[in-house]
């Protein structure tokens, strides 16, 4: 096995909890504002209206119900001794704290849940809720992951976000002030954005102290707007080759600190483009290959350009 050359999150787990750990992502019915109308109402180009992220999650039957199921696949498939349950798709804080706090409790009574991770958008968390997440973060492992895909504006409106970099900027700095651990949601190879504005992300993401980092592709997906635009050749997706090299300068790029909570996505069966991303283990150990050959690590490009000062 090669060696993991950045900050990742599995081995965190294991060394927090001394077993292998696993995320169980649950839908607790949740929709998003920027589908609701209240910011947006077709929603961010590329969700495929299901929420993103929401491939592989059993609809319809109560959270303790849902994480039951998943823990006998992760226990069937991986031999996980312990998950976290994952409130993925859409907006999981879109809803009164009362609701909040019942679907939270109801996850973390299932045996051998020993955290959360709650996924949302920095408008979704008005000061309320703010409060009762960091009730979450002092007494169980919580994480808050944070859509910001691009802490740049023009790309935040041509992917029709809702949202700009100010919110997310502001949301992140709340949370720093409450001991609310976030992770930054990023999405690589976005329309309009060229490849130095998408490392420029990197460093705005160490100048925001962020504590975790998800990197995803950006997937085509049947029925979305994205789609459209491709099917009409407006937009093109990321070769594999540019990809792993992109995260690798991306890496390189980031703190040390920051922990990486995944470098690619899954797409599924509605993917239309890029096909080769369907090969997840295969990016992730070029990935690590293309690290161990220029021999770079994450944050080993500040490391260098702190010696340069230095001399
Ligand atoms: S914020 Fe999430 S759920 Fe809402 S439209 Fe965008 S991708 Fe879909």
């Amino acid at each position: 096995m090669i060696e993991k050359r950045y900050n990742a999150f599995s081995e965190e787990l294991k060394r927090v909890f001394g077993c292998r750990v696993h995320r169980i992502s649950v839908d607790a019915g949740f929709t998003c504002p920027n589908r609701d109308g209240s910011a947006g109402s077709g929603g961010c180009i590329y969700c495929g209206g299901e929420g993103s992220g929401a491939f592989g999650i059993v609809r319809g039957v109560s959270i303790a119900a849902q994480l039951e199921e998943g823990k006998e696949v992760m226990v069937r498939k991986y031999k996980a001794g312990k998950f976290i349950a994952y409130f993925q798709p859409y907006s999981n804080t879109y809803a009164p704290v009362e609701q909040l706090s019942a679907l939270y409790d109801e996850a973390l009574a299932v045996n051998d849940i020993v955290g959360l991770i709650v996924g949302t958008r920095p408008d979704c968390l008005p000061p309320a809720t703010l409060d009762l997440l960091a009730g979450y973060a002092q007494r169980t492992w919580f994480w808050l992951e944070l859509g910001l895909q691009s802490p740049h504006d023009r790309t935040l409106r041509q992917i029709i976000r809702g949202h700009d970099f100010a919110a997310f900027a502001a949301a992140v700095k709340r949370c720093r002030e409450l001991g609310i651990r976030v992770c930054a949601h990023v999405i690589l190879g976005l329309p309009g954005e060229s490849r130095e504005e998408m490392l420029a992300t990197a460093g705005i993401l160490n100048g925001l102290q962020i504590d975790g980092v998800k990197l995803h592709l950006l997937h085509v997906m049947r029925g979305t707007r994205l789609a459209e635009m491709y099917g009409r050749g407006e937009v093109r997706v990321m070769e594999r080759d540019d990809y792993v090299g992109g995260v690798c300068d991306f890496l390189e790029r980031l703190d040390a600190r920051v922990s990486i909570q995944r470098l690619t996505g899954d797409g599924g069966r509605d993917l239309v483009a890029p096909i080769w991303s369907l090969a997840k283990f295969e990016v992730l150990n070029a990935i690590d290959m293309e690290l161990a050959r220029r021999g770079g690590r994450q944050g080993s490009s500040l490391e260098r350009s702190r010696f340069d000062v230095q001399r």
